[in-house]
């Protein structure tokens, strides 16, 4: 029996009375005498009505009625019934819930199925839990979550775990719900070590999902020394353990120690699978580590049409500015999905090929793919760089009409972007205003940026203070607008923004730059002297200065509009993080090979003209990723044009 809509019960009991089943059904109706319109009126409108008005007697005089002409309200309708129930503890009325719920052999709805057994797990009957529990056909993490929860709210310790065994034996993984839940439950009786604890007492712990589930828990709440432990104290390996360790890492953003588990489990003997090389290549894509990614590359190869494991791999040979090897790897695919074309479209166009990502953007739809939202992202993206304006608008204002999607936080930046570096900032503004939905801080920041580049203080202060409402800890802003308000004289605002920031607790991060060399990573930051070769390095850079100011380079010391530290100075601004990596960079580096560099902060409009002029000079590619853009610098000229 399907649930009949309310349309179709209404034509059913507007037929004469006399085909209605019985007279006593026929003066419940009127009993109701609820509403004024003269009967007969909606049966299933009014149960709708009496769950929701919380009107349990009547609700289930109007249940039992439906239960005999076998009409079947919603699922939502049910819920909001049986919240009622709880809400009165009416357990008997619950119980009859149950019974005409599954009656004539129908069976609710997952989602229905698990609020009968939170219903019952709140009524404290954890048997008639466990009953339905047991009969269900598809549990999902929901149904297994009541479940624990339950069971550790009622401190039946061993049975919550022997569910969460259970579980994970039946291949469904616990989501970060299920594991708060968990805790949760546990909480004030034990926390997550002291269920560790318990763990071992009942012996469950050499369990290898155990063990693997309690590395995910410690790592999901960021113990990750915990999660160590745990691994370590295994006498036996195991793979998913294994697994578990270095996706715990990768995702806490420590791919150091994700690349070194790898490489201890590549000594132990375990052939990496597709979901760990999965999370290392993430690791050496969130720090840009080509080389490591390329040794990676090599244990891929035996998965060589693995679409998840190659989509991982284009993801990390694009976001390390490798656009030849993502490329080989592109063409290589047999099997593409539309992640595997946003991700090389993304890419080409971050890393200054917009004409190549417009390019193949046509190629993708001429084969009939469907663009997803991060394909226009990497389309308005390849726009905005290649300076088609037109195009730009034209994609982002028939985006919904062309391709189903909706313009999103990300498309707004985009156009801010196009529009900005075209210096069309008062169209940008009218696109943020005229966002259905307020405009966040990256929006803002988009807009900003433009300003700083066209030198639009006025608006470059109403963006900053947005800003500032929303992200009140983002201290490059701070910075950004104290410098513009000293260009202008205002020194009471700059003190307050100095105020601010100092009873808000917020310092600027030191610039630190990151270059891979032999595999090897080397950091560089701002006024730190213990690199072992630094003292070289500083003489190298001073003797590049002084050749590069032959050729026509002046330090540029304008920092109006720039949100770097406030006591800069030329000195200072010689040593950048950036300069220091380059520079290494060219002492280690084999001629003709590219110079890749991460950075923690914005490139400054110094050390950009120093990169651009010393591609030049030196006949190097360099490569610089910041937290918002790639910098191919190349012959004298940088992909991002000048705007970044
Ligand atoms: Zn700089
Ligand atoms: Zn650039």
């Amino acid at each position: 029996m399907k649930t009949i809509s309310s349309k179709v019960v209404k034509k059913f009991i507007t037929k004469p009375p006399s085909l209605l089943s019985s007279t006593a059904s026929l003066t419940s109706i009127a009993s109701f005498n609820v509403s004024n319109k003269a009967f007969p009126s909606s049966l299933l409108d009014d149960f709708t009505k009496f769950c929701y008005q919380r009107d349990l007697p009547r609700a289930m005089q109007a249940l039992e009625l439906m239960h005999t002409h076998c009409i079947r309200a919603d699922c939502i309708t049910y819920s909001e019934l049986i919240k009622c129930c709880l809400a009165r503890r009416a357990i008997q009325h619950g119980k009859r819930i149950h019974v005409h719920l599954f009656s004539n052999g129908h069976l609710p709805k997952t989602f229905l199925i698990n609020i009968l057994i939170n219903m019952y797990v709140k009524f404290g009957l954890l048997h008639d839990a466990q009953d339905v529990f047991d009969k269900m056909p598809d549990r999902n993490v929901v149904s297994w979550t009541t479940m624990i929860s339950a069971y550790s709210a009622a401190k039946l310790n061993d049975k919550a775990l022997e569910f969460l065994v259970l579980m994970l034996r039946e291949g469904v993984r616990p989501n970060m719900f299920t594991y708060s839940s968990v805790l949760r439950a546990c909480d004030g009786l034990f926390n997550l070590r002291q269920l560790h604890c318990c763990i071992i007492k009942i012996g469950l712990d050499s369990d290898v999902f155990v063990r693997s589930a309690l590395i995910d828990v410690y790592s999901r709440w960021g113990e990750l020394e915990n999660a160590l432990r745990v691994f370590d104290e295994m006498v036996t390996g195991d793979l998913v353990v294994w697994s578990s360790i270095i996706a715990g890492f990768a995702q806490n953003s420590d791919g150091d120690e994700a690349l070194r588990l790898f490489k201890r489990m590549k000594r132990a003997g375990f052939l990496a699978q597709q979901t760990t090389l999965t999370s290392v290549l993430r690791a050496c894509t969130g720090l840009a580590l080509l080389e490591l990614g390329r040794q990676v590359h090599v244990h891929v190869l035996k998965y060589d049409q693995d679409l998840i494991l190659n989509n991982a791999l284009l993801d990390m040979y694009c976001k390390c500015g490798s656009l030849e090897d993502a490329n080989a790897v592109f063409v290589r695919m047999l099997e593409k999905d539309v992640i595997s074309w946003s991700t090389m479209i993304a890419g080409l166009a971050q890393n200054g090929y917009s004409k190549e990502a417009l390019k193949l953007f046509e190629s993708m739809k001429v084969l009939g793919i469907k663009p997803n939202y991060v394909t226009i992202v990497g389309v308005l993206f390849a726009c905005s760089h290649a300076g088609l304006v037109e195009e730009g608008l034209y994609y982002f204002h028939s985006m919904k009409e062309l391709f189903g999607i909706d313009p999103g936080r990300e498309h707004y930046g985009c156009m801010i972007d196009l529009l900005g570096r075209a210096g069309r900032l008062s169209e940008a503004v009218d696109l943020i205003n005229e966002k259905e939905c307020e405009p966040d801080a990256v929006t803002w920041r988009a807009l900003l940026n433009a300003c700083r580049v066209h030198r639009n203080v006025d608006v470059a202060i109403h963006a900053a203070k947005q800003i500032l409402r929303l992200d009140p800890q983002d201290a490059g802003t701070y910075v950004l607008l104290s410098n513009i308000y000293a260009n202008t004289q205002r020194w009471n605002d700059v003190a307050e923004v100095r105020r601010a920031m100092t009873n808000r607790g917020i310092r600027k991060e030191p610039g630190c730059s990151w270059i891979e060399v032999s595999k090897q990573i080397h950091a560089f930051i701002l006024g730190d002297r213990s690199h072992p070769q630094i003292s070289e390095i500083n003489i190298q850079l001073n003797q590049l200065i002084y050749k590069l100011m032959g050729v026509g380079y002046v330090p540029d010391t304008n920092f109006v509009l720039q949100d770097l530290e406030g006591e800069q100075m030329q000195d200072s601004l010689r040593y950048h993080s950036e300069k220091l990596a380059i520079v290494f960079g060219l002492m280690s580096l084999p001629r003709g090979q590219t110079i890749r560099i991460r950075k923690n902060l914005r490139i400054c409009g110094d050390c950009h003209l120093f990169t651009k002029l010393l591609a030049k000079m030196e006949q190097r590619i360099i490569v610089i990723r910041d937290p918002v853009r790639y910098h191919h610098f190349q012959d004298g000229l940088c992909s991002c044009g000048d705007f970044w």
